[in-house]
C-alpha cells in the first residue's frame, strides 16, 4: 500500500550538493509501528516529508495504493497530506492564535466537515488525548507533553491510514515521552505510524520494526516485509476546500492577537475615505443649499420671450468671450477673418406670430402660476391734484414702462401674485381694469410714482391711493386730425370731465412677502390684463388707426418708417395706438423647477424641424445661474476628490506592506496550513480575508469619523455663513466608499498573498 521506490533527493545549496535520499527504497505494511533511527542528517525527516507529501522527491516513486504518484497534482498531493496523512512534529507547530479545540479542527476544516460534526470529532479526540479540561486553552497555555498531545488528536482528525511523527518525543523528559509512546502504540493498533527518534530504547519498547538509516540509505531493517496483495487500494483520498469565512475566521483571529497595529493601519488606512467622505459630504450638502437657494429665488423667474432673444447656452457664450475652437490661435497669415457682430452672434429676432401665441395657450396649466403677454399700448391717463393741476401720466417705471400683471391661470391656487406679494390693501382683480401699487418692504415709493398718480404729499396713507381717480382718455378724444396729419389735444380739463372718459383707480397695494427678499426693493406701478383689452378694444377700430395703417409715415411725428428699426416701425406705432393684439413680449412664470423643465421642454418642441429665422428663442435667467453654479460646485468637488484620492492610494500602499509583514510573521502558520493539507489557494486566501478585514475596517472607521468631523464642520460653516447643517452625508457615498477601500485593500493584499501561497511547506516549517 506504501512504497518507496529508488527514491533519491537532493538539495542544493550554492555550489554544494547534500544528497539527502539515495536511491532509498522501502515497504510499508498497512498496519505496522516503524521506527526510523540513525544520526542526526541522514536523511530521515527528508524520508518522512516526502512520505508525507510534504517534499518532493527528485527520481524514482512513491506507491500509494498501487498508483505512482509522479504525475501527481498539486491538489491531489493537497488532499493526500490532508486525509491520508497525519503529521507530529518535534516542536508540536500548534497555530498560536487559535484555540486547542480549533487546531484540532483545522484538518477537518479544510476538508470541509460540517461544524457540528468537527466540533464533535475534536472533543472526542482530545478526550482520547486526556485534554478534556484544556479545549479552550492557547497552544501557549499548555506544557510541552500537552502540545504534543495536541497535535497528536490533530494527527487523526481526518482519520488517516498513515501517521508520520518526526522525534515527537525529541523535547519532551523520559517520563512524558513514555506516555506520548504509549499514546502512539495505541494509534498504530490499527494505522500505519512511521515515527523518526533518536532513542533506541524507546523505539525498541515499542515499535514492531526498525528501520537504521545512515547517509540517505538503509542500514538495517529488522522486519522487512514483501508486497502483500490484500492491501490494494486501501488508501481513501478526498478533495479538500478551505472556504472564505474559514480564511476569514482565521485572519480574524490572528488579527485579534495584534488589536493596536490593526487599529493603527485602519486608522491610517482610513484617512483617505475620511477626506473624500468630508469633501462629498460637503459638496453634497453646498448642493443641496444652492438647490434650495436656487429654487426660493429663482423659481419666480420667469422665462422671457421676447422679440429678440438673447440666446445664452454654452457656445454663444464661449463665442461672446472670444473663444473660438474651431479657428486657429495665433495663425500665421496674413489675412484677417470677419466676425459676426457681438449682438447678432447672440441674439435672435423672434416672430411672435397668432400661431405662436396660440401654442403658448395650450402649455398645460398645471406647470403655470402665472403667465403675461406685454404689449406697448399707450395709455392716454389723465391725473389732477390740486397743486399741479391737471397732467398726462407718464407710464414709466423709471426708465421701463408700466408692467402687466401676470394672470394666474388656475383659478382655486394662488399665482405667481399671491404667492410673491401680500396685499396691504384693496383687492387685486385682474378682470377690472386698473392699477396696482407696489411698495417697498419699507412702504416706499419714488416721487416720479407719487406724481404720476397725481399726488403730491410728502406722505400718504393707503386709502388716499386707493380712493385717487385717473382718467383714459380714448384715442378719438386724444388725437385731433388736422389735415394729413393728428396731434394730440392739450385741453387736459375738458378730456379729464369727459362722459368719453373712464375712470381708473388703483385697486390694490401690495409688498413683497417677507421671505422675499430678492423683490423687496421694487416699487411702481403695474396694471391688469382687463386694462389692455378695454384700450385695444376701444381704440383699434379708432380714426388714428384707420388712417396711420393706410399711411407710410408716422401720423404723428411726420417722420417715414425705418422699418430695419425696430423703435420708428409702423407695427410698434400700431401697437401703440392699440391696434395690434399680438404680444411683443411673454412672461411665463413656472410654478416650480420641475415644471420649469416641463416647460422650456414644451417650448423647445415648438422649435423642432423650424428653419433659423422661424424658430421662437426664449431667456431662461435661472437655468443659467443654475447651470453655471452647478458646473463650478461639480468642478471644485472634482479637484479635491482627487487631491484625496492620492492619500487613498498610499494607504493601500501601506496596507501591502503591512499584509507583506504579516506573511512573513505568520510563515509558520503557512507551513502548519499546509502540512494539513491546505492547498495553496487557501493560503492565498488566508492573506486576501486579511487585507479584506482592514479595508472593511478601515472603510468603516473613515466613514464614522467622517460622520463625526461633520459636526464641528457645520458649526464652523453656520458661524461663518448661518446656514446649519450644510454637510450632509449621502448613504451611498458612504456605502461606494467602504467598496473603494475593500477593493483597493484587496488589491494591495494580492501580492504577499501570493507570495506566501508560494512559499514551500518544507521551509515554512522550519522557520521560528
Ligand atoms: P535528519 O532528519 O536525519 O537529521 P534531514 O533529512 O533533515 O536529516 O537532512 C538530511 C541531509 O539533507 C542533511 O545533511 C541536511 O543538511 C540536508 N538538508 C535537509 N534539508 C535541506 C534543505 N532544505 N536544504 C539543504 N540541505 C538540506
Ligand atoms: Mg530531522
Amino acid at each position: 500500500m506504501l512504497e518507496l521506490r529508488n527514491i533519491k533527493k537532493t538539495y542544493h545549496t550554492g555550489d554544494f550538493s547534500q544528497n539527502a535520499l539515495k536511491d532509498f527504497s522501502l515497504e510499508f505494511r498497512k498496519n505496522e509501528f516503524v521506527a526510523i533511527l540513525g544520526p542526526s542528517g541522514s536523511g530521515k525527516t527528508t524520508l518522512l516529508n516526502i512520505i508525507g507529501g510534504l517534499d518532493r522527491y527528485d527520481s524514482g516513486d512513491l506507491i500509494i495504493n498501487e498508483k505512482s504518484t509522479k504525475k501527481f497534482k498539486e491538489t491531489e498531493w493537497d488532499a493526500y497530506r490532508n486525509n491520508c496523512v497525519g503529521f507530529i512534529f518535534q516542536n508540536y507547530n500548534l497555530i498560536s492564535h487559535i484555540s486547542v479545540l480549533e487546531n484540532v479542527e483545522m484538518g477537518m476544516t479544510l476538508s470541509g466537515v460540517s461544524k457540528k460534526n468537527k466540533r464533535k470529532k475534536a472533543k472526542e479526540l482530545l478526550k482520547r488525548v486526556g485534554l478534556e479540561k484544556h479545549i479552550n486553552k492557547k497552544p501557549n497555555q499548555l506544557s510541552g507533553g500537552q502540545m504534543q498531545r495536541v497535535a497528536i488528536a490533530r494527527a487523526l482528525a481526518n482519520d488517516p491510514d498513515i501517521i508520520l511523527a518526526d522525534e515527537p518525543t525529541g523535547a519532551l523528559d523520559s517520563k512524558i515521552s513514555k506516555q506520548i509512546m504509549e499514546l502512539i502504540t495505541d494509534i498504530a493498533k490499527d494505522k500505519l505510524v512511521i515515527m523518526v527518534t533518536h532513542n533506541q530504547e524507546l523505539a525498541e519498547e515499542y515499535a514492531t520494526r526498525i528501520v537504521k538509516m545512515q547517509d540517505g540509505q538503509i542500514l538495517e531493517d529488522n522486519n522487512q516485509t514483501n508486497y502483500e496483495k490484500e492491501e490494494k487500494n486501501s488508501f481513501k483520498i478526498k478533495k479538500t476546500a478551505m472556504s472564505f469565512v474559514t480564511a476569514l475566521n482565521l485572519s480574524f483571529n490572528n488579527i485579534k492577537t495584534k488589536k493596536g497595529r490593526t487599529a493603527l493601519t485602519a486608522f491610517a488606512a482610513s484617512i483617505g475615505i475620511i477626506g473624500i467622505a468630508l469633501i462629498l459630504a460637503l459638496s453634497n450638502g453646498f448642493k443641496i443649499e444652492i438647490d434650495n437657494f436656487e429654487k426660493d429665488s429663482l423659481s419666480d423667474a420667469p422665462i422671457i420671450i421676447s422679440e429678440q432673444a438673447m440666446s445664452m447656452d454654452e457656445e454663444t457664450m464661449m463665442k461672446m468671450q472670444g473663444i473660438d475652437n474651431k479657428k486657429e490661435k495665433y495663425p500665421s497669415t496674413n489675412k484677417i477673418e470677419i466676425q459676426q457682430d457681438m449682438m447678432e452672434q447672440v441674439s435672435h429676432t423672434n416672430k411672435l406670430t397668432d400661431d405662436y401665441i396660440k401654442y403658448l395657450q395650450k402649455i398645460d396649466k398645471k406647470y403655470l402660476s402665472g403667465i403675461s403677454y406685454q404689449k406697448v399700448t399707450g395709455l392716454n391717463l389723465i391725473s389732477y391734484s390740486e397743486n399741479k393741476g391737471y397732467e398726462l401720466v407718464d407710464t414709466k417705471n423709471g426708465m421701463m414702462p408700466w408692467t402687466l400683471l401676470p394672470t394666474n391661470p388656475n383659478k382655486d391656487e394662488n399665482g405667481i401674485i399671491e404667492n410673491n406679494y401680500d396685499v396691504l390693501a384693496g383687492k387685486i382683480d385682474n378682470n377690472v381694469p386698473g392699477l396696482i401699487l407696489q411698495v417697498s418692504n419699507r412702504n416706499q415709493i419714488y416721487s416720479s410714482t407719487l406724481k404720476q398718480l397725481g399726488l403730491t404729499e410728502e406722505s400718504i396713507t393707503f386709502d388716499e391711493i386707493l380712493n385717487k381717480e385717473l382718467k383714459l382718455v380714448l384715442n378719438d378724444d386724444y388725437y385731433k386730425e388736422v389735415g394729413q396729419y393728428f396731434i394730440p389735444n392739450n385741453d387736459l380739463e375738458t378730456l379729464y370731465k369727459s362722459d368719453n372718459s373712464i375712470t381708473i383707480k388703483v385697486q390694490a397695494i401690495i409688498r413683497c412677502k417677507e421671505e422675499k427678499e430678492m423683490l423687496a426693493n421694487n416699487s411702481g406701478v403695474a396694471y391688469t390684463n382687463a386694462l389692455t383689452e378695454l384700450v385695444i378694444s376701444k381704440n383699434k377700430d379708432s380714426r388714428i388707426v384707420t388712417v396711420q395703417q393706410e399711411k407710410d409715415y408716422n401720423v404723428l411725428t411726420h417722420q417715414a418708417f425705418e422699418e430695419e428699426k425696430k423703435e420708428n416701425s409702423k407695427n410698434t406705432m400700431l401697437a401703440f395706438l392699440g391696434a395690434e393684439s399680438i404680444p411683443n413680449s411673454i412672461f411665463i412664470y413656472p410654478k416650480d423647477f420641475k415644471s420649469k423643465d416641463h416647460i422650456t421642454d414644451y417650448l423647445d418642441k415648438y422649435n423642432d424641424g423650424k428653419t433659423e429665422s422661424d424658430r421662437v428663442e426664449y431667456t431662461d435667467m435661472a437655468g443659467m445661474i443654475s447651470s453655471l453654479s452647478g458646473n463650478i460646485m461639480d468642478a471644485i468637488t472634482i479637484v479635491l476628490v482627487a487631491f484625496s484620492s492620492i492619500s487613498l492610494i498610499v494607504s493601500s500602499i501601506m496596507i501591502g506592506i503591512i499584509t507583506y509583514i504579516s506573511v512573513l510573521e505568520r510563515t509558520k502558520e503557512i507551513g502548519i496550513l499546509r502540512a494539513l493539507g491546505a492547498r495553496k489557494k487557501d493560503i492565498k486566501r488566508v492573506f486576501i480575508a486579511e487585507a479584506f478585514i482592514i479595508g472593511v475596517s478601515s472603510g468603516t472607521l473613515g466613514i464614522l469619523i467622517a460622520r463625526m468631523l461633520i459636526i464641528p464642520a457645520n458649526i464652523i460653516i453656520e458661524n461663518l455663513s448661518s446656514l446649519p447643517n450644510v454637510a450632509k452625508m449621502n448613504p451611498i457615498h458612504a456605502i461606494i466608499l467602504i467598496i473603494i477601500s475593500v477593493t483597493l485593500t484587496m488589491i494591495s493584499g494580492f501580492i504577499p498573498a501570493r507570495v506566501a501561497s508560494n512559499k514551500d511547506a518544507v521551509e515554512s516549517l522550519r522557520t521560528e
